[in-house]
């Protein structure tokens, strides 16, 4: 756990440490380590080389290079941890098979990653692929990020929980109303499709609208880049069959041209945490030096 509120450098020597740890346990020692690669829920500027904002940490423009330096003097690679994610499952996860993938992570937002030719798309200035903060709806929800309507605010676990929520307060004559004993604190996403698998007719329609909003942030997405499959992540992804068909559904309605083209597969992740380690372990050789 990161214990968030201690003090940066408390934070950076736990990081290390963890890495040592990982390294001994695969008996291996660091003089045998060609990189330290690094995901972390935010990104470097390549031009600054600071980090530019970690919400959860309270960092903003943190010189983490340096930081880190005082530790090794390995070359040090460091990514958003949805990227890291999506490098992960592609390289050695569901998606292994195909070089061209996008990975979305339902959870308490919504995480995106993009993978060209097996390597990380991150834009001009390695901060772009925020799929999570693109716009779906105008003048929409305040988002966690400052801006209004974005995909995050309509298709997170969060999301779902809220509109759940919204429901409750209209009509309690449904099977999540029982399940979280009358108090809406309790509701998790778990517990809304496990409704929904026993045919909730409230569950079922606001996982239904929920999957609306989804299939056409995933719309967008597939419009634009075409990736060979579509992994996705999170709590969410082990929902089964109800998530994925009704997604499938709904997005080849959807998606441009899909009746003469199709639409990628997609599929749920099968690498959990483990993803984002294997992805930043890797960056060395599928990304660019930070
Ligand atoms: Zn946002």
């Amino acid at each position: 756990m990161t214990n968030v509120g201690r003090d940066t450098e408390e934070i950076i020597a736990d990081m290390y440490e963890v890495s040592v740890e990982a390294v001994v346990k695969a008996g291996l020692s660091m003089k045998q380590m060609s990189s330290w690669g690094i995901g972390m829920p935010s990104y470097v500027n390549p031009k600054t080389h600071l980090l530019v904002r970690a919400n959860n940490f309270g960092w903003v423009n943190l010189p983490i290079i340096d930081y880190l330096k005082k530790y090794t003097d390995l070359d040090i690679y460091i990514d958003n941890d949805a990227n890291c994610a999506a490098l992960g499952e592609t390289l050695a996860g569901v998606a292994k098979d195909y070089n061209d993938t996008l990975m979305l992570t339902i959870g308490t937002g919504l995480g995106g990653g993009i993978i060209m030719d097996k390597k990380i798309y991150s834009g001009s200035d390695k901060m772009g692929a925020e799929l999570g903060h693109t716009k779906l709806v105008y003048d929409g929800i305040r988002c966690s990020c400052g801006q209004k309507g974005c995909a995050e605010s309509y298709c997170s676990t969060t999301a779902l929980v809220r509109q759940m929520r919204e429901a409750l307060e209209e009509d309690k004559k449904t099977l999540v109303w029982r399940l979280c004993d009358m108090d809406l604190s309790k509701i998790d996403g778990k517990m809304i499709f496990s409704a929904a698998y026993q045919n909730d007719i409230l569950a079922l329609k606001i996982i239904n609208q929920f999957v609306d909003y989804l299939s056409y942030a995933l719309s967008s997405f597939i419009t634009i880049f075409r990736p060979e499959v579509v992994i996705i992540g999170g709590g969410l992804a082990e929902s089964g069959d109800l998530l994925f068909d009704l997604l499938k559904t709904k997005t080849y309605e959807n998606t441009f041209a899909a009746k003469e083209i199709g639409i990628p597969e997609s599929v749920p992740a099968k690498l959990g945490n483990d993803a984002g380690i294997i992805g930043a372990a890797l960056l060395q050789l599928h990304s660019d030096k930070r």
